[in-house]
């Protein structure tokens, strides 16, 4: 570790009043090149890939591809490496559970989705990070209630340093951001989608509702585990998951 977990406290708590640049500056300064964002290409991930395509264009961005994604977010996806030639990275799901996905694996986000999210997102994230020092994500505070006792910098498993420049942002400091660079909008109107997962597990919201309130209805989850207690799992069976592929 270049920093102990005091260090990286005391920096954490200085950084609560640093601007979301300074910190992906000294990320980059301190951890590149085993540094990489992570980013789900939807409009609000949108400020984070400008600030790092300005400081570091060539740093890994980490895309999981489910195959469960609207087509819309696809072609953003697509179009943002278009015009900033982004060095993007597509994470599937391992090899080992192929013929899992190929019995189930439509059926998984409502039989199981704790499980379709470990193996389409938290174990390719998991195998992405291995080898790397610190890793950038654009989670914030004000999303959910997991999120708001999160730190700036954090220790997760194996030592990897998780890096949240925008962690005090809001909906708001997002879109100000984007329109005061002109930067482009993903296709999907931002009122009723303003959150955006896979397809299955990703509805419109209504006036009034959090903007997070369109993911996973009815599912008993909020996050998909990359940044709860799941992702520190070697295994889904360790305790306190296990499989469960409901009826046959
Ligand atoms: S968000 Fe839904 S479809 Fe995507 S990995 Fe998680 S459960 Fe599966």
């Amino acid at each position: 570790m270049k920093f102990s977990p005091k260090e990286i406290e005391t920096l954490s708590n200085e950084f609560e009043s640093a601007t979301p640049q300074e910190i992906v500056a000294w990320a980059v300064e301190n951890f590149c090149p085993n540094l990489a964002l992570s980013s789900s290409f939807q409009t609000q991930a949108v400020p984070l890939l400008h600030m790092v395509k300005e400081r570091k264009p060539e740093m890994r961005i980490f895309f999981l591809d489910t195959g469960m994604h609207f087509w819309d977010t696809l072609f953003f996806r697509e179009h943002l490496d278009q015009i900033w030639d982004l060095n993007i990275v597509d994470l599937r799901p391992d090899e080992k559970w192929r013929t899992l996905l190929r019995h189930f694996g439509s059926d998984l986000p409502d039989t199981d989705p704790n499980l379709c999210c470990y193996i389409r997102k938290v174990q390719p994230m998991q195998k992405a990070m291995a080898g790397l020092d610190a890793w950038i994500t654009g989670i914030r505070r004000d999303q959910t209630e997991n999120r708001a006792h999160a730190e700036i910098l954090e220790y997760k498993r194996d030592g990897l340093l998780r890096i949240a420049p925008l962690l005090n942002w809001t909906g708001e400091d997002i879109s100000n951001y984007i329109s005061q660079n002109n930067l482009p909008r993903h296709p999907m109107p931002n009122t009723r989608y303003p959150s955006l997962g896979c397809k299955p597990c990703t509805r419109a919201i209504q006036l009034g509702e959090n903007e997070r309130a369109g993911r996973w209805t009815g599912k008993g989850k909020t996050e998909c585990g990359l940044h709860t207690e799941m992702f520190d799992k070697k295994e889904f069976t360790e305790n306190g998951f296990k499989l469960n592929l409901g009826e046959n």
